[in-house]
């Protein structure tokens, strides 16, 4: 099954994508993982992207549309993925559309994590991340055991420089602007299921397999 996670930055996605994947064995497509890999590893891309992620924009098409195109390739996506932050915008739709069809496969559903943008700023400003990992926390609602330690690897947390407040009020400018209207773009192919993400993980994840039955 190929599965489209969409929702504004800070609205669970990732989580859930994680917890679909450990039980479906789908893997999680992640372009901003993708990119945020690149950047750690200095690659011509990462320098790139990383001026852009820093203003909250978005990166150009072709870059992220062609990380989809190679990772989708791998034998582990054969049996299904999840996309996780793409497509981002109608164009970035219809191209991975073309991609699917000329592999013969398609998007099975997308799944609108709901959420208002009041909701938003405050998790995503306390969101912390595990520089080696990759685990997710909360200064509020999921705090780790010792403070800016994480609790799975014992590195050190850190808050995304794209979490900082002036770069999520412009991430969630660009998400109503370029990104909302992929929800009608799917909801026109009858493939759009809405979850309610205020809920806390384990509801929001008992709603998401009732979308993807
Ligand atoms: P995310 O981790 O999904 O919130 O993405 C972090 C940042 O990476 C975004 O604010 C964008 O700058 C960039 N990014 C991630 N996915 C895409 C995409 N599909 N198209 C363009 N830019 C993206």
């Amino acid at each position: 099954m190929i599965v489209v996670l969409l929702g504004p930055p800070g609205s669970g996605k990732g989580t859930q994508a994680k917890r679909l994947s450990a039980e479906y064995r789908w893997p999680q497509l992640s372009t901003g993982d993708m990119l945020r890999s690149a950047i750690a590893k200095g690659s011509q891309v990462g320098i790139e992207a990383k001026a852009v992620m820093d203003q909250g924009r978005l990166v150009p098409d072709e870059v992220v549309i062609r990380l989809i195109a190679e990772r989708s390739q791998d034998s582990d996506c054969k049996g299904g993925f999840i996309l996780d932050g793409f497509p981002r915008n109608e164009s970035q739709a219809a191209a991975l559309d073309t991609m699917l069809g000329k592999q013969g496969r398609q998007v099975d559903c997308a799944v609108l994590f709901d959420i208002s943008d009041q909701d938003l700023v405050s998790r995503l400003s306390g969101r912390r991340t595990c520089v080696k990992c990759g685990a997710m926390y909360h200064l509020e609602f999921a705090k780790p055991k010792q403070l800016n330690t994480c609790d799975s690897c014992g590195s050190a947390l850190i808050q995304r420089d794209d979490d900082q407040p002036q770069v999520i009020k412009k991430r969630l400018e660009v998400y109503h602007q370029q990104t909302e209207p992929v929800v009608g773009y799917y909801t026109r192919q009858s493939k759009l299921k809405t979850v309610d993400a205020r809920e806390e993980t384990d509801r929001v994840a008992a709603a998401v397999h009732r979308a993807l039955k």
